[in-house]
């Protein structure tokens, strides 16, 4: 990987304000990928391929990481991102809305990031359920949202995010399969283990 235009990526990412994951929750996630070395990654929500292209590093050799992202323009900036940091054969783009283009995936996965729109968590959590292996592991973030997911606070215009999230963690926590943990690191990243 080119180490000198993924930082000129993150710089222009952070310029332009496209929410790229912050460093803290990056280096959680990185710190456990490191470890696991996965095969397959599915990510939900690109943006312009800045973490995709960070969890690149880690992935096992000829591991692959398939990114869903609906903003035309994202994709085509990621896709050019892909290639300045030199990482296109590790990197498969799927333009379409995740609600839809996740119903038709099949592959199964050792690690799932969910980092789309939030009101879509709990869909997007049983899609990465279906395609997660058994020991995969789930990452998803800002389940935390600014803090108000956690508060009492419920007249914010966001209310629906807020409520599908704290029912993405209800069934997070609920879930017998899973081994999950909530960190407060960045905007809130949830963590979650298949455990059989
Ligand atoms: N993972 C990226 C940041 C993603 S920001 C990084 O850390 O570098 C969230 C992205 O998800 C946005 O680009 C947004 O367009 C996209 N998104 C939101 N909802 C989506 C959906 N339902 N399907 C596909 N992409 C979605
Ligand atoms: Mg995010």
């Amino acid at each position: 990987m080119n180490k000198v235009e993924l930082a000129k990526i993150k710089e222009k990412a952070l310029e332009e304000h496209i929410p790229i994951i912050m460093d803290d929750t990056l280096e959680v996630i990185e710190n456990i990928l490191k470890e696991n070395k996965p095969s397959r990654i599915l990510e939900i929500g690109t943006a312009v391929g800045y973490s995709a292209i960070c969890f690149t590093e880690f992935l096992n050799e000829d591991g692959m990481i398939d990114t869903i992202e609906r903003e035309e323009d994202r994709v085509k900036e990621a896709r050019e991102n892909i290639k300045k940091a030199e990482v296109e054969s590790m990197i498969n783009i799927i333009e379409g809305d995740a609600v839809e283009v996740l119903p038709t995936m099949n592959g199964m996965y050792d690690v799932v990031f969910i980092d789309a729109s939030k009101g879509k968590y709990p869909f997007f959590l049983k899609e990465a359920l279906r395609m997660l292996k058994t020991n995969g592991i789930i990452f998803a973030d800002n389940v935390l949202y600014k803090g108000y997911v956690l508060s009492d606070y419920n007249k914010h215009k966001q209310r629906t995010a807020v409520r599908n999230l704290r029912e993405f963690l209800a069934e997070l926590e609920s879930n017998t399969e899973l081994e999950t943990e909530i960190l407060e690191v960045g905007d809130g990243l949830a963590i979650a283990k298949k455990i059989r």
